[in-house]
């Protein structure tokens, strides 16, 4: 076990936050799905063929803040993130959802987000 100290996870104020910017439209990116919810668009970055990001219109920064408040927008995610993943064929086939939660499990973007990955196959674990 590592007895490093472990990187803190940083609180981005929701007036810096890169997500929010998107959802307001201040920083460009190509939205796929929108409701009075959530909001998804196209990961800059893709690490699949198919690489979608579902976002809260609500500024949380991290999945470990999240309480029972929350059931239900985290619901939402997850059925968005279906949805879009039929929407493109993956349905069937297969997709993967992903929510990284702080700095140590490769979070860099402190608003939570699901990762809607397919069109290739993935390992596990994942790395
Ligand atoms: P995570 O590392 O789980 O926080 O994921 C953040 C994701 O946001 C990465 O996959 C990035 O490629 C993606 N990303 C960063 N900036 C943008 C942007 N301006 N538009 C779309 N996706 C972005
Ligand atoms: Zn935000």
């Amino acid at each position: 076990m590592s007895t490093s100290t472990p990187t803190p996870t940083p609180t981005t104020p929701a007036g810096d936050c890169l997500f929010c910017k998107i959802r307001d439209g201040g920083i460009p990116a190509t939205i796929t799905y929108s409701d009075e919810r959530v909001v998804a668009f196209k990961d800059i970055g893709p690490k699949a063929p198919f690489h979608q990001l579902v976002i809260p219109r609500e500024h949380v920064g991290t999945l470990a803040e999240t309480d029972a408040a929350h059931e239900a927008l985290l619901g939402h995610l997850m059925v968005t993130a279906a949805h879009l993943a039929r929407q493109a064929g993956y349905g069937d086939k297969g997709f993967r959802v992903v929510m990284n939660s702080g700095v140590g499990a490769g979070q860099t973007v402190f608003h939570i987000h699901l990762h809607v990955l397919a069109g290739r196959s993935f390992g596990w674990p994942p790395g």
